[in-house]
C-alpha cells in the first residue's frame, strides 16, 4: 500500500477573547478558518469538547480528517515542556489544564503546543519581520505583556518552557498588584489594565480637562483617540506607559543583545504617542555599547493570522502520532 504524505496541518491561537483555528498547508496558506468565543466556556474539559468538535467539523468540509497531519496550539502560560496551562493570569480556567493531552485523545492526532508569545515569535520568524535574523526579541502587548527571545536563530524556552516572562519583570519595588500575584510587574502599567490604571490616576492628580473625563469605559484605543485629538492628558498616559516599557525593553536587550525587537499585539498600534517615550527611555538605559544599534520595529503582519501560522509551525515539529507505535 503506497502511504500518503499528509502536507496539511491544524494551528489553533487560544486568545483571551477568541480562538481562531485554521487548516494551513505546507506552504503556509490558510485553506479554511473559523473561530469562537472562548470565554464562553467557563469549563477547560466543556471548552476543549466544544474545540476539538469545531476542528473535526472544519476539517472533514475540507478535503477530510485524514488528511491532516496533527494540531499546534497557542495558549497563554502553556509549557511546551508538559503540554499544561498552569494558572493562567489572564485566562478563566485555574489549576493546571493538560492541554495537549486532552486535545490529543479527542482528536486522535499528534499535538504541539506553545506558549503565546513563542508561538507569535515563530510566526514572524517563519513569515514576518523576524525572518532572516537571528538574534531578536518578540513582545507582545496586549491585555497580557508576553515576550519571546531567539538566539542564534534558536527559540529559548527554559526549563519549564515559561522563558520569557517580560511582562512580569519587575520594574518597581512594591508597585501595583498584577494578575500573576506579584507587585510592580511590567505587566501592571504596559499592559491594557494597567494604561487605563495610569488614566485614572493620571485624571485624579489633577482638576486639569481631558476628554477622557467624559469616557464610561476607557480602553487603550479610546485613550489612543484622544490623543491623536491633542488631549495633553492622554498623552501624558501614553508617555508615562512609553517610559516603563523603554526602561524595560533596554534591561531585556542588554541581557541579550538583540538585532531587533519586534512589537505585536493592539497597543504596538499607538504609534508616536507610545514609541517616542518608548524610544527615548530604551536608549537612555540600555548598555551604552549597544546604543543605537538595536531596531524597534512594529509587527506589520496581522495578529491573529501570525499567531495561527505560528501554530502551524508548531504542528509540523511534533512527530506524527500513531496508536501502535
Ligand atoms: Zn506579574
Amino acid at each position: 500500500m503506497e502511504e500518503e504524505v499528509k502536507s496539511k496541518v491544524i494551528g489553533v491561537d487560544i486568545s483571551i477573547e477568541r480562538t481562531t483555528f485554521a487548516i494551513v498547508d505546507i506552504r503556509g496558506h490558510i485553506l479554511a478558518e473559523d473561530s469562537f468565543v472562548t470565554s464562553d466556556y467557563l469549563d477547560a474539559n466543556e471548552y476543549v469538547t466544544a474545540l476539538s468538535e469545531k476542528l473535526y467539523m472544519l476539517m472533514e468540509a475540507n478535503g477530510g480528517y485524514e488528511k491532516i497531519r496533527s494540531i499546534g496550539i497557542s495558549a497563554p502560560s502553556v509549557s511546551s515542556v508538559t503540554g499544561s496551562i498552569t494558572n493562567a493570569a489572564n485566562l478563566q480556567w485555574k489549576g493546571e489544564i493538560p492541554l495537549a493531552a486532552l486535545v490529543r485523545d479527542r482528536m486522535g492526532m499528534a499535538v504541539a503546543v506553545g506558549n503565546d508569545a513563542h508561538v507569535s515569535a515563530l510566526g514572524e520568524y517563519a513569515y514576518g519581520s523576524a525572518h532572516g535574523l537571528k538574534d531578536f526579541m518578540i513582545v507582545s502587548l496586549g491585555v497580557g505583556v508576553g515576550s519571546c527571545f531567539f538566539t542564534q536563530g534558536r527559540e529559548h524556552t527554559g526549563t519549564d518552557g515559561f522563558a520569557g516572562e517580560f511582562g512580569h519583570c519587575c520594574v518597581v519595588d512594591d508597585g501595583r498588584e498584577c494578575g500573576c500575584g506579584n507587585k510592580g510587574c511590567i505587566e501592571s502599567y504596559v499592559g491594557a489594565n494597567g494604561i487605563v490604571r495610569t488614566a485614572k490616576d493620571l485624571m485624579l492628580e489633577s482638576d486639569e480637562p481631558s476628554l477622557m473625563r467624559d469616557i464610561e469605559k476607557l480602553t487603550p484605543k479610546v485613550i489612543f483617540e484622544c490623543c491623536e485629538k491633542g488631549d495633553a492628558m492622554a498623552i501624558e498616559t501614553y508617555r508615562r506607559t512609553g517610559k516603563v516599557l523603554g526602561l524595560g525593553l533596554a534591561n531585556y536587550a542588554s541581557l541579550i543583545n538583540p538585532q531587533a525587537i519586534i512589537l505585536t499585539g493592539g497597543i504596538s498600534h499607538a504609534g508616536k504617542f507610545l514609541m517616542e517615550p518608548c524610544r527615548e527611555a530604551f536608549e537612555k538605559h540600555v548598555f551604552p555599547n549597544m546604543r543605537g544599534k538595536v531596531k524597534i520595529v512594529i509587527s506589520r503582519m496581522d495578529n491573529r493570522e501570525r499567531d495561527v501560522l505560528g501554530a502551524a509551525t508548531l504542528a509540523w515539529e511534533v512527530p506524527e502520532y500513531s496508536l501502535f507505535k
